[in-house]
């Protein structure tokens, strides 16, 4: 077994990556790593969940110039999301460090805070191609200082029609720099950014006993979707589900029929404003909402603990949309469950993208009438975070020694720049809220809203 060990790490970086649960390396990370540290340029392609966040970012982490004052590392991602997600990794993994800045860049939130963050020096940039470049045509980020560029999801951005704003960006970065490629999947026009990209790259592409995933998929024929979307659920019963929609329309009208059925639903589309998909995204990462109703931004990158079962409401139209959206379950070795739900006259397009899958009949189904997904917690948001000092401790502090709720009451605190979130176990929600409206954290007065 490889572990972080044999790659002859400082102590403090073993440390930190052991209080992450990070001890072997997984087969991308074993096989990218020390050539990324040697500084070549990489393609690499595996499987979805199988750690490509670490293999890209632990390297750039051991890599910064500390006495460097613009940014060092610009990461492109298709989605905010997971930008937010990437950038968190990427937090977590520095935390030995003092004082890496991570600065995150993405539409729908505020280009001044975003400038002003920039301004107070950041190392690492993560953002979406089009934001990136608002900022560089503004001129408000400085990019001649990037020696490592490395494109999450690459071929999601160019399905996207990102490839000329990326390679506008490119052409404004240093010529020496190292370019890092990472996806589960790569059409074959990828080359159209790699060739402009990289630089005599390694592919890098794992063996199929490396690659072989630990999702069960199943087909259930049907004609009556809805119907046959409820005895699914309340057949499996998962915990945590994401149901994918081709359309922003259907995940709207989808998770009002579940919602009037009784679910606990978020939504997730590309209509929503952005605090709302942070929350929707958060409520369901939490359990608050344990049903997930969401587009294709979601079958992307996201490494949301805990989903065991994926649903494609509608099928999904390429092989690599299949793949991505699957991929949200069965991560870092865990097991899950893939389910499509398939009307006859869409079986051949389904079977064409992916031949060898099972089909069953949904009358082999035996639903529990009586099942629905709720959630055991609802979600407090608190009107202070990172920029207050507020942390995870603090929230806690004031619930059990001040309010009185029992710690096992308490689920997942997150903490963001100006909010943070707690999730509370519904039997003691109104006691809490309360408390937390009438009380301090941290001696401050705190403003609070139930979600
Ligand atoms: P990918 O980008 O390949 O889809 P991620 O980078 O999102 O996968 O990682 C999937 C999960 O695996 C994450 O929850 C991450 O914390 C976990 N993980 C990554 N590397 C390791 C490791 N070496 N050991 C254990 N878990 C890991
Ligand atoms: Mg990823």
């Amino acid at each position: 077994m490889s572990t972080f060990q044999n790659l002859s790490l400082a102590n403090e970086v073993l440390e930190n990556l052991n209080s992450l649960g990070y001890t072997a390396l997984t087969p991308i990370q074993k096989a990218t790593i020390p050539l990324i540290l040697e500084g070549k340029d990489i393609i690499a392609q595996a499987k979805t969940g199988s750690g490509k966040t670490v293999a890209f970012a632990l390297p750039l982490i051991l890599k910064l110039d500390k006495d460097k004052h613009f940014p060092q590392a610009l990461i492109i991602t298709p989605t905010r999301e997971l930008c937010e997600q990437v950038a968190r990794e990427i937090q977590k993994l520095a935390r030995y460090k003092a004082d890496i800045k991570v600065v995150t860049l993405y539409g729908g939130t505020s280009l001044t805070k975003q400038v002003d963050s920039l301004e107070k020096g950041a190392d690492i940039l993560v953002g979406t191609p089009g934001r990136v470049l608002d900022h560089f045509s503004r001129e408000t980020i400085y990019l001649k200082e990037i020696k490592t560029l490395i494109l999450d999801e690459a071929d999601r951005m160019l399905e996207m029609g990102f490839a000329n704003d990326i390679l506008k960006l490119v052409s404004n970065i240093p010529k020496e720099r190292q370019s890092l490629l990472f996806s589960a999947t790569y059409p074959k026009n990828i080359n159209k950014l790699t060739s402009v990209i990289l630089r005599n790259p390694i592919e890098v592409k794992l063996k199929d006993n490396e690659t072989k995933l630990n999702i069960e998929e199943f087909v259930y024929r049907t004609e009556d979707k809805p119907k046959a979307l409820l005895t699914v659920l309340q057949h499996f019963q998962p915990s945590l589900a994401i149901l994918f929609c081709n359309t922003k329309d259907k995940t709207e009208e989808l998770s009002n029929w579940l919602y009037e059925k009784g679910f606990n639903v978020a939504t997730l589309n590309g209509n929503l404003e952005q605090y709302e998909r942070q929350e929707m995204l958060l409520q369901f990462a939490n359990g608050s909402l344990p049903l997930l109703v969401a587009t294709d931004l979601a079958s992307r990158g996201l490494d949301i603990d805990g989903v065991d079962l994926v649903i494609n409401y509608d099928i999904p139209m390429k092989k690599e949309i299949y793949t991505h959206r699957i991929g949200r379950t069965g991560r870092a070795n865990k097991r899950g469950l893939a389910i499509t739900l398939c009307k006859k006259h869409e079986l051949p397009k389904l079977l064409e993208l992916k031949p060898n899958l099972k089909v069953d009949s949904i009358d082999t189904l035996k639903p529990n009438k009586e099942f629905y997904m709720q959630g055991e917690v609802a979600t407090l948001c608190i009107d202070g975070g990172k920029k207050r000092k507020i942390r995870a401790g603090d929230i806690l502090g004031t619930l059990c020694k001040d309010i009185g709720i029992d710690g096992k009451d308490i689920g997942k605190i997150d903490i963001y720049t100006t909010h943070s979130y707690v999730a509370v176990d519904k039997s003691v929600i109104k006691k809490a809220f309360n408390g937390l409206k009438n009380g301090k954290i941290k001696g401050k007065r705190l403003r609070v809203w139930w979600l």
